[in-house]
């Protein structure tokens, strides 16, 4: 996915604008003597921006606008500290709102749904996200923000809302609270649109059970407007995202190079238009891919898989970049396995060696199943783990994916 002439002349401009504020980023184009690009080959050669970068910059020193046109800020709460804050112009909210209409449209919802949101308001992008797009879209707002699970329900079945906007593990809860008192019946919802963070197939399949909605993955992250960025289409998991918008370029995280299309990496972003707080080549350290190739549903944007990971997640072995989410990829395959498994990495005898541990009952030939489960691995990250086939219910039931892989080279 190469970005196209029109996409170099929108970043030209974004490289004057944070030139002329003297921004972080603005000063290390200078510094490099960068004053524009002409290619794609130039555009791979800006350096990259970090979220250590943006906290750097705390407070407003990511401001790219003038202060007269900057309406509000948000920030992002990170774990180690010092927040990032980062400023709007009108027209980025507006162009956040425009985005955000376009996954509700894309996941089928219209101006006669209602749409109850429960992601907090705040500092914090989401809910007034999910609800500038609703407005924008025409639906009727129902703005519950975070938790009173007994006000939800109750608005619930009262408003008759359709469609639900929440992270998944909330999804959850409210799922089963409604089985709980029986009231599904009294729910009218039909949709689901659930928020950026990593969730099981499990939890999706449960969820989807038990409310008997269609669900959709919303990505996006504080730094880059906030959700609403890509979301996937009916029937489909990839996710479409708006290139009038942002350039996404999937890199190796460590050496920093763009992968061919079709290949795991880091996602960086670079947006287009933003006014703010423009950002280029930001390292997002979320693990996906380009979806090569058109969607079925005929919408031009372009597709990135849903979010494998992050890019601490990921292990060198033999030399080779492997993801954990690769080998689930290759398990989930095989319907003779359960989806529980373990990945164990040892150096033995100068070697790193890949076990790989699997559930399966006693009604297979394991000796033939283990072979061809080795020989998938090998075809799709390019070595031959060790394959163990263990008796449904032997290994440890875990939610968290990093739990399943223990490394054992640095004991
Ligand atoms: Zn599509």
């Amino acid at each position: 996915m190469q970005i196209s002439e029109k996409q170099i002349e929108l970043v030209n401009n974004r490289i004057q604008a944070l030139e002329k504020a003297g921004s972080f980023y603005g000063k290390k184009l200078k510094d490099a003597g960068i004053t524009e690009i002409h290619s794609a080959d130039e555009f791979e050669k800006l350096p990259f921006s970090e979220k250590s970068d943006l906290r750097d910059a705390y407070p407003l020193g990511l401001m790219t606008a003038p202060e007269d046109e900057i309406v509000r800020i948000h920030s992002s709460s990170g774990t180690t500290g010092t927040p990032v804050i980062i400023p709007y112009t009108a027209k980025d909210v507006d162009d956040w709102a425009i985005m955000f209409k376009r996954c509700y449209e894309t996941a089928g919802i219209t101006n006669m749904d209602r749409i109850q949101i429960t992601p907090g308001y705040g500092l914090w992008t989401a809910g007034i996200g999910f609800q500038n797009g609703a407005e924008k879209l025409g639906a009727m707002v129902i703005p519950m923000g975070p938790g009173n699970t007994d006000k939800q329900l109750q608005m619930m079945q009262d408003m008759k809302s359709t469609v639900l906007c929440s992270t998944s593990s909330y999804a959850l809860l409210l799922a089963e609270e409604i089985e709980k008192r029986g009231i599904k019946d009294k729910i009218h919802l039909k949709k689901g649109v659930i928020g950026s963070e990593r969730w099981s197939d499990k939890m999706r399949e449960r969820i989807h059970n038990e409310l008997g909605i269609e669900l959709f993955d919303i990505y996006g992250l504080t730094e880059i407007y906030g959700p609403g960025i890509g979301i996937n289409c009916p029937g489909e998991t990839a996710m479409h995202y708006w290139d009038d918008f942002l350039y996404l370029e999937i890199i190796d995280p460590v050496t920093g190079k763009n992968v061919p299309d079709g290949e795991i990496g880091e996602i960086v972003i670079t947006t287009l238009v933003k006014e703010g707080a423009p950002l280029i080549r930001y390292r997002t350290h979320d693990l996906s891919r380009i979806v090569p190739g058109k969607c079925k549903c005929g919408r031009c944007y372009p597709r990135i898989d849903v979010i494998m990971g992050r890019t601490d997640d990921m292990m060198k072995i033999k030399g080779v970049n492997v993801f954990p989410s690769q080998i689930e990829e290759v398990i989930g395959s095989f319907e003779e396995i359960s989806s529980e498994y373990q990945i164990r990495i040892s150096h033995l005898d100068g070697k790193d060696t890949m076990r790989i541990y699997v559930e399966a009952s006693g009604d297979y030939d394991w000796a033939s199943l283990s072979k061809r489960l080795a020989e998938k691995v090998k075809s799709r990250i390019g070595f031959t783990p060790i394959v163990k086939i263990v008796e449904i219910g032997v290994l440890p039931r875990s939610m968290k994916k990093t739990a399943r892989v223990i490394d054992e080279r640095y004991d």
